[in-house]
């Protein structure tokens, strides 16, 4: 794969779909030239035992695996399955680092206006959005939540106005 097809795992969470920030967060890596590769819209279902996630769904578990043993991960698994998730990849030159600096800060009070998390929420449980944090994640992740057939590869006219 050339650098300019590198691919990243971008989701817009439960909050950011409730805010009605889709739209706009399309619109972002639309019109900064990265490629949308896949896009799908889904909830995930978590069995949920006494206010607690016990047990969920391997998508999610998997997603944030990294992340099992610290205090927050039972309410961000909560978080993660309360409403559906936009799920999407993208494609472009250097999009995994690009994508997390259109982001912002995993904590929105460390993002700078003009970043999605800068602009658009307050607290780090609810930042809006996931982007893949390194190649290798973003392909774990990728194949995590898409079949190779839901990704759709494809010429854009715009590509030599935005490579030179
Ligand atoms: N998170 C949280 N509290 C924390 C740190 C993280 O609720 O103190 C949540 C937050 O939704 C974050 C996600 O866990 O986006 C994953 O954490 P990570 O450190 O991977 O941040 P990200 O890669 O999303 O910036
Ligand atoms: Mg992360």
């Amino acid at each position: 794969m050339s650098a300019k097809t590198e691919r990243t795992f971008i989701a817009v969470k439960p909050d950011g779909v409730q805010r009605g920030l889709m739209g706009e967060i399309i619109k972002r890596f639309e019109q900064k030239g990265f490629r949308l590769v896949a896009m799908k819209f889904l909830q995930v279902c978590v069995l949920m035992v006494d206010q607690d996630a016990v047990a969920s769904e391997d998508l999610l578990k998997q997603h944030y695996i990294d992340l099992k043993d610290r205090p927050f991960y039972p309410g961000l698994v909560k978080y993660m399955s309360s409403g559906p998730v936009l799920a999407m990849v993208w494609e472009g030159l250097n999009v995994v680092k690009t994508g997390r600096v259109m982001l912002g800060e995993t904590n929105p009070a460390d993002s700078k206006p003009g970043t999605i998390r800068g602009d658009f929420c307050i607290e780090v449980g609810r930042n809006i959005i996931h982007g893949s944090d390194s190649v290798d994640s973003a392909n774990t992740e990728i194949s995590l939540w898409f079949k190779p057939e839901e990704l759709v590869s494809f010429k854009s006219c715009a590509q030599q106005w935005i490579y030179e």
